[in-house]
């Protein structure tokens, strides 16, 4: 898609250090690691979102997060991979090119913030109430 720099990075318009790649998907290094081997997986075929994206494209790239996390594991010693993926501006989506994170955790190394939240009971009325709503729409 014209002005997206995921695609630029796809078509080789704009650097970037490549980890992996298939047929329908791209592997490469976050240029803002969150922690070390911050890397992010993309659909070769632009779509912005978990809304646009075909199952196909998905698909692959949950199988390439698979590969990626064991050679995380092997590779970098790491004892936990986070993964994280955002839809929408509302929820800090920067890129406009659905990218999955891949965050690979150190043996003693920092906690990721976004994987440290606090636990808080919720109130099972509103829960039963929201689950119900979503299941309604499937
Ligand atoms: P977000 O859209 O919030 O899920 O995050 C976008 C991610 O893309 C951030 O972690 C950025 O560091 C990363 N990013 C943006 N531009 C580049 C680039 N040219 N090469 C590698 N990573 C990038
Ligand atoms: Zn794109």
């Amino acid at each position: 898609m014209e002005g997206c720099i995921f695609c630029k990075i796809i078509k080789g318009e704009i650097p970037s250090t490549r980890i992996y790649e298939d047929e329908k998907v791209y592997a490469f290094a976050d240029i803002n690691p969150i922690l070390e081997g911050h890397t992010l997986i993309i659909p070769k075929r632009h779509s912005e979102n978990l809304w646009e994206i075909p199952e196909a494209d998905l698909s692959a790239i949950h199988a390439a997060s698979k590969k990626v996390a064991g050679a995380m594991k092997k590779g970098l010693g790491a004892d936990g991979v986070a993964c994280v993926q955002l839809n929408g501006k509302s929820v800090n989506q920067v890129v406009m090119h659905y990218h999955f994170h891949l965050i690979p955790h150190q043996p003693g190394g920092p906690d990721l913030p976004m994987t440290a939240w606090k636990l808080m009971p919720g109130d099972m009325d509103k829960i039963k109430a929201n689950a119900e709503k979503i299941s309604r729409a499937l």
